[in-house]
């Protein structure tokens, strides 16, 4: 067997590169672990609209559970502050829909998918990478690839088997875990957001709508005393809705990883930490990291080179098109990584009465002006 392009993981970052790299007409193979795409379910399902302008898709009510106009933000003493917005900013998704989606598009437009298919190695020849061993209801094959594209998430076993370094310590991972919830009382176009050291630290813990009374209850802590778990057990206790599904995973929140590319060879989404470490959220910037992914694909099968020397482009690529969001949220958590409950309480009393359009430059230092301690932390940020 022998492909353009081999994709080690089904997800975001796999079927959007696979999709479309599969639209520039190579020849595409994408191989998931799991027997079904999509599951089990590792996300809070938020993204901004602009991900289907990137997908160059209309979002459609198949996997569409919510739209979203604004959020409430709640304090450790209790307060909150509703900031409204005036469009649909955000969309809550029902990912498992949504992934099979991306993977069916990928599918229409050419890709081969093997699904319970396990990629267990690369194959090298002169040092470069040129296909995968991989395994499927015990029997071993072997595929080869004038280019492999690993996006197997944050705990990548491919990376290290092309030589690149992932560097996920665990204090550069938060940890989540997540309830979806029947029976909420939430507003069905509002995210809320909670912060403090009881309810999640070094994070948050969501509430983001699904539609008709149903929620996605979460937590993301960070070098906190208990797993987020534990902070997600004590907040559920006190609600009368019932859950119907779990979820838990990590998040790589230290920026994108050291190098990206080897000969044959490029590391995709959150196996190579293209996640904005301040939110967490992984689905715009994986999206566009594919779609570069799969450019520079087609460039590099068009020209025969899939060296390393060829393939850089792609790091700078997507340096130039998330990088910059990137290094700006790693700057703001380290920021939050040293707020403390009293300065979540001073934001929020800023925020109140404010909307989306009113937070401008000046309203900020009209909140350093109240709260001393935000401007100290600040210098020592910038
Ligand atoms: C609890 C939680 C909440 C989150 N909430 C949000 C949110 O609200 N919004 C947002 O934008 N982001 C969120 N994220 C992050 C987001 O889910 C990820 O950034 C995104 O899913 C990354 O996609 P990916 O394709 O890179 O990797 P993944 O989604 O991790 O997919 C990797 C795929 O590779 C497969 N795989 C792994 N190894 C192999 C192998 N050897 N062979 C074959 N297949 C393999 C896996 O089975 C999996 O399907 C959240 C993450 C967590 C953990």
């Amino acid at each position: 067997m022998k492909y353009d392009v081999v994709l080690v993981g089904g997800r975001i970052g796999g079927s959007t590169a696979s999709l479309f790299a599969s639209k520039n007409g190579l020849d595409v193979l994408m191989i998931e672990k799991r027997q079904e795409i999509g599951t089990p379910v590792q996300c809070a399902e938020a993204t901004f609209c602009s991900t289907f302008q990137s997908l160059g898709m209309k979002p459609s009510p198949e996997y569409v559970r919510a739209e979203i106009y604004g959020g409430t933000i709640h304090s450790p003493d209790g307060n909150q502050a509703k900031i409204k917005g005036e469009e649909v900013g955000g969309l809550i998704l029902e990912r498992k829909a949504f992934d099979k989606h991306l993977a069916i598009e990928s599918a229409r437009a050419g890709t081969d998918i093997m699904v319970k298919t396990m990629v267990t190695d690369l194959i090298r020849k002169d040092g470069k990478v040129c296909g995968v061993v991989a395994k499927h209801l015990g029997k071993t094959m072997e595929i080869e690839a004038d280019l492999v594209i690993a996006a197997d998430g944050v705990e990548s076993q491919i990376a290290p088997l092309a030589g690149l370094k992932t560097h996920y310590s665990p204090q550069n991972v938060g940890s989540c875990a997540q309830y979806e919830m029947v029976g909420m009382n939430v507003d069905p176009n509002y995210v809320e957001l909670y912060f403090g050291k009881n309810i999640a630290p070094g994070g948050y813990l969501w509430v983001f709508p699904k539609g008709e009374g149903v929620a996605n209850v979460g937590v993301g802590v960070k070098n906190s005393p208990y797993a987020a778990y534990h902070y997600l057990q004590k907040f559920t206790s006190k609600l009368s809705a019932t859950p119907v599904e779990l979820n838990v995973g990590g998040v790589p929140l230290s920026g994108m990883v050291d190098k990206t590319y080897t000969d044959g060879f490029l590391l995709l989404g959150d196996a190579a930490g293209q996640v904005d470490p301040l939110s967490g959220g992984g689905i715009h910037t994986t999206v566009e990291c594919a779609k570069i992914a799969a450019a520079i694909a087609s460039e590099a099968i068009e020209k025969n080179d899939a060296s390393a020397r060829f393939l850089k482009k792609y790091e700078k690529r997507c340096n130039e098109a998330v990088g910059n969001e990137i290094k700006k949220s790693i700057k703001y958590r380290r920021i939050m990584d040293k707020l403390v409950d009293e300065d979540y309480n001073a934001i929020t009393k800023f925020l109140q009465g404010h909307d989306l359009q009113s937070l401008t430059k000046l309203s900020m230092m009209g909140l350093i002006k109240a709260h001393p301690t935000l401007l100290r932390l600040l210098k020592e940020i910038l």
